[in-house]
């Protein structure tokens, strides 16, 4: 067989299967009955209701002592025996990359969730970039220099940067993490941005994280937003406030995505709002999302945000999408 993990894979559900005992509960009832012989039905319900019961208080039992138990064990050895745990996990379900579905062969458990080959496709902006949008242009030159939309029309921020384009592998990502619901992949893509962040504002003072919100109706659709994830893990990396109630978003608006250019910005113009205008005065705010196209939701979130008193507004996101 090619694939060592597909060998022992069949062998760990062949030993399982062995080990599985079949009509434990029937064979109980009849040593239950032969014992007692209660011949009415009553006694059979009462006998299944309390060996469901025991079952359930077992396992109860079982969590309070390994609960009461972990006190008394020292550190180092709680280490080891995660290690063990996680190494046998490694064995029964093999780590996979969440994009291509390879095996993780030299991630130890749940460290790294996107193999080197998908990792190595994610393309990087490079210079030349307009300072404000963070556009990209196909030219020779390295300088970056404001496009002609950033010159006619400026926009409500001060500077958006993304580490990445929009494309290939990290697109795929981004969608099954967006919409896929597999949220681990922060893991993943958030030390990416939180090191970028790093790197851009690391002398900035008086940061404020926000992440562009979702309306309340879709956040309980999805049942997580990914731009207050992805903000976590920016938080954690540079130590600053996050804020995630103060900016809400009181329309719920059609997906970017399916509109036009023109269309895009009529979609959010008055979609967002403030909670308290206290906590924004003279601040600095970074907003943060997953990925920006033609920037009208960032826009729109930072002219409310300087309505409200701060006094400048990043913006970062994940990927910047190629117009
Ligand atoms: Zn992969
Ligand atoms: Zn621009």
């Amino acid at each position: 067989m090619k694939d060592p993990y597909a060998a022992r894979g069949i062998v760990i559900i062949a030993v399982s299967k062995c080990l599985l005992i079949p009509n434990s509960q029937a064979s109980l009832w009849h040593s239950f009955r032969n014992t007692l012989n209660p011949s009415p039905a009553k006694a059979q319900s009462i006998f299944f209701a309390v060996s469901k019961n025991l079952r359930l208080i077992c396992v109860y039992a079982i969590i309070m002592l390994f609960i009461c138990i972990m006190k008394y064990i020292p550190k180092p050895f709680l280490f080891n025996c995660k290690t063990v745990l996680n190494n046998f996990i490694d064995i029964i379900y093999p780590p996979r990359c969440h994009i291509c579905q390879d095996w993780l062969k030299d991630h130890p458990h749940g460290k790294q969730l996107i193999c080197d080959r998908c990792r190595s496709d994610f393309a990087e902006l490079h210079s030349p970039v307009c300072p404000v949008c963070g556009r990209t242009f196909e030219s020779e030159s390295e300088d970056d220099h404001l496009c002609e939309t950033c010159l006619r029309n400026p926009p409500h921020y001060d500077a958006l940067r993304a580490p990445f384009i929009y494309k290939g592998r990290l697109m795929e990502a981004i969608h099954r993490f967006k919409y896929g619901g597999k949220t681990n992949l922060t893991r993943s893509l958030g030390p990416l941005l939180a090191s970028f962040a790093l790197m851009w504002l690391n002398k900035t003072d008086h940061l404020l994280i926000m992440p562009v919100p979702l309306h309340p109706k879709k956040l309980r659709g999805r049942g997580f937003n990914q731009s207050l994830l992805l903000a976590r893990e920016i938080q954690s990396s540079l130590e600053v406030e996050l804020d995630f109630l103060t900016l809400k978003r009181i329309r719920d608006t059609q997906p970017q995505a399916s509109l036009k250019r023109i269309e895009r910005r009529k979609n959010v113009h008055r979609a967002f709002a403030i909670n308290t205008k206290k906590a924004l005065k003279g601040r600095t705010v970074l907003l943060v999302d997953d990925v920006a196209t033609t920037t009208s939701t960032l826009d729109e979130c930072a002219r409310v945000l300087k309505r409200a008193g701060c006094v400048r507004v990043f913006c970062l996101v994940l990927a910047r999408a190629l117009e």
